[in-house]
């Protein structure tokens, strides 16, 4: 089912994960952000905007990640987009010849068998530095930051006042910094990420989550708030009180698991960085 938010922006919420595909139209085209995720879910997605008499004219991805980067025949074959980075972390992905099984080994097992992989990640890369999404509709502003994943990207739909935040801002999944990854400080570049953000919501009145309930102003501007503080906790070694974990919707209370993860991390991090070479013991620098 579609559920209009915004003039001519609609939200289509998966069963699994509460994961939110977004449909953005000017009445006759289409733009589809993030489709997932089972079969079933694609098909009725595509026949729901075939219902409101829309073509698909184009699709993008938020970021690299498997519940973000689907696709269904049923959507036809409009060109899909992403940042540089994020195309580049999936061809790498698809060039691996036992990709499939990977991808498979992450799923949700209650849909693993069901989710469309032929046409996974086959993205086309922007421009590093592309403002915005190449397509006649609505002006889509493309807030790319390293915040979640490489090449992550909010997509602010300017003259709708809707910010589609990716993976952030989400009022079920606390924040999920890509503490695995390459970069040197990776919660300041959540941190930056959410600044971004946080000057876009200065022109929204609506935010789309990657995962869970779409917000009104007032509920962009708490988020922004809730995910800095949680971040900021997980960089100082503090103490961190959020409701996502100490009052998790039902059934979101393996979200309790993904905190413990981050702090385990997050705390290594902070302990690599103290050995690092600028904490040398007092007097070896001379
Ligand atoms: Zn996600």
């Amino acid at each position: 089912m579609l559920t209009r938010i915004a003039d001519g922006v609609s939200v289509h919420t998966s069963e699994c994960l509460e994961t939110n595909s977004i449909v953005v139209d000017d009445g006759a085209a289409a733009l589809v952000i993030d489709p997932g995720l089972t079969n079933a879910e694609l098909i009725d997605l595509a026949a729901n905007v075939r219902a409101l008499g829309l073509e698909v004219v184009a699709g993008f991805a938020t970021h690299p990640d498997w519940d973000h980067a689907l696709w269904h025949p049923s959507l036809g074959e409009a060109p899909r987009y992403g940042t540089a980075r994020a195309a580049a972390v999936l061809d790498a992905l698809r060039g691996d010849p036992d990709w499939r099984a990977h991808v498979t080994e992450g799923l949700p097992p209650e849909i693993a068998h069901d989710v469309p992989l032929d046409l996974f990640g086959m993205l086309i890369g922007l421009p590093a530095g592309a403002s915005t999404v190449p397509w006649d509709g609505p002006l889509t502003r493309i807030l790319e930051h390293q915040g979640h994943a490489q090449g992550h990207a909010a997509l602010l739909i300017e003259e709708r006042r809707v910010l589609v935040a990716g993976d952030m801002l989400s009022d079920v999944l606390v924040p999920m910094p890509d503490l695995d990854g390459d970069a040197p400080d990776p919660l300041q570049d959540y941190l930056d990420g959410l600044q971004l953000l946080e000057q876009a919501a200065l022109d929204a009145d609506f935010v789309v989550p990657g995962h869970g309930s779409p917000g009104d102003a007032g509920e962009l501007r708490a988020r922004i708030v809730a995910d800095r503080a949680y971040v900021e906790g997980l960089r100082d070694g503090g103490m961190i009180s959020d409701p996502r974990i100490t009052e998790p919707k039902a059934g979101w209370e393996w979200v309790l698991y993904v905190h413990e993860g981050n702090v385990e991390r997050a705390a290594r991090a902070r302990s690599d960085r103290r050995k690092g070479p600028d904490s040398a013991p007092s007097g070896a620098n001379g």
